[in-house]
């Protein structure tokens, strides 16, 4: 094969560099064992682009995504450049910003549960086995996008009637966005289970209830896909209950930010849950773990979600889907194998398995290669 993919890698802060790195040793591995070629180019983007550019996203970073096939992104933000002013920039600028800029409306996090892993969660072995569910979340639109104000000094807004300070956000959805993001979700729904769970709060959220009345729309173009809503109080504690329900999940973009955290926890830790974010054009891969600045420096991070960001690239922007299904194949192997970063260790780990960063990016590439 000649095929020639040119990556942009934005590795942010915190433990952004160390689970990169890892990212790209893999993407090496697959280039070296399929015969495609990736080429690199690397740029700024949160808080480290604010030390050296004074924004969170600086123009050439949009242009150097904008230009490459595909982009793979680490994590944003930390303690150091933490604000409540309104008026200082912040980290997560960047990713909202590069969202936005490119289009991202899609977001899809599988969440599946690894076999060998089944100890590793919180939750009863028997109540996550055989989880394999896909959250799909709305990525650009909603409260995260919407317009938001401070206000300051306003009588009657402090306590006791004094002068204080009020603030808004909005949740804002337009049709259009609803409908493309639902239509993304009844694709995937229809290549898999062809069940869909749509997430909402309609009984209180009038843009919920804007969200509902599509969903129902759409499913009329779906005849074979079962539509399911759910609001998301219930769907937050069904997760928990019985998480096999669950096949296909679509929903805004505030609550798929949080009911996946939340999944993430059915497969042992935040640093197995991958992500794609998808539009029209280049699309960015990442963790949906943040820079976990408690651990940053330490190489103690699971690189499995970066790792599997590169497995959705290899499927979704360069078609690889055999190199893809080999990384997974590699993960299971090494899991199975024993081997643990310290978030996925249970008490029963043998000390001598538990590995870091760089060691669980090895063993998954030589174990790629075998
Ligand atoms: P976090 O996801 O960074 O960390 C939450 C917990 O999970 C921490 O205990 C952390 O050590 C652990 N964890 C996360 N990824 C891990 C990994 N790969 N391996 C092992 N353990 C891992 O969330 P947080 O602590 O709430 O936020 C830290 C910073 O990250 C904040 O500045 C936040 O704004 C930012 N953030 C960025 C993104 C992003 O870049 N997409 C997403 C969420 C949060």
């Amino acid at each position: 094969m000649n095929q020639t993919n040119h990556v942009c890698l934005l590795p942010g802060d915190g433990i952004g560099p160390e689970i990169i790195a890892e990212g790209v040793k893999i993407l090496d591995a697959v280039g070296a064992l399929s015969g495609v070629t990736f080429t690199y180019s690397e740029a700024l983007i949160g808080g480290i682009a604010i030390d050296k550019t004074g924004v969170a996203l600086p123009k050439a970073t949009l242009e150097a995504a904008q230009a490459s096939d595909a982009v793979l992104l680490a994590a944003v933000g930390g303690p150091k450049w933490d604000t409540t002013d309104p008026g200082k920039p912040r980290p997560e600028e960047g990713l909202l910003g590069i969202r936005k800029e490119l289009g991202l409306y899609a977001n899809l996090r599988p969440v599946r549960l690894f076999p060998a892993l089944a100890e590793a969660s919180p939750l009863k072995a028997d109540i996550v086995a055989g989880v394999d569910l896909l959250i799909v979340r709305e990525l650009t639109g909603g409260l995260y996008f919407g317009k938001r104000e401070r206000f300051f000094d306003e009588v009657g807004c402090g306590t006791g009637g004094l002068p204080g300070q009020r603030a808004f956000d909005t949740l804002e959805y337009r049709e259009y966005e609803v409908e493309r993001i639902l239509r993304h979700a009844f694709d995937a729904a229809r290549k898999r289970t062809k069940r869909l769970h749509s997430i909402d709060k309609a009984n209180v959220l009038e843009s919920s209830r804007l969200w509902r009345e599509c969903a129902h729309r759409v499913a009329l173009d779906y005849p074979g896909v079962e539509l399911i809503d759910m609001l998301v109080d219930n769907a937050a504690m069904q997760l928990v209950k019985c998480p096999r329900q669950f096949d296909v999940v679509v929903t805004e973009n505030m609550f798929g930010d949080i009911l996946s955290d939340e999944a993430s926890m059915l497969t042992g830790s935040l640093g197995m849950l991958a992500s794609a974010s998808l539009g029209d054009g280049t699309a960015l891969y990442e963790p949906s773990h943040g820079s976990a600045p408690d651990i940053a420096g330490k190489g103690v991070a699971n690189p499995l979600a970066q790792i599997l960001s590169v497995e959705m690239m290899l499927r979704y922007s360069f078609g690889l889907d055999e190199a893809a299904d080999a990384i997974v194949a590699a993960i299971e192997g090494v899991l199975a194998a024993g081997w643990r970063t310290r978030d996925i260790a249970s008490p029963d780990t043998p000390p001598d398995r538990i590995i870091g960063t760089k060691a669980m990016g090895d063993l998954v590439a030589v174990t790629l290669q075998q």
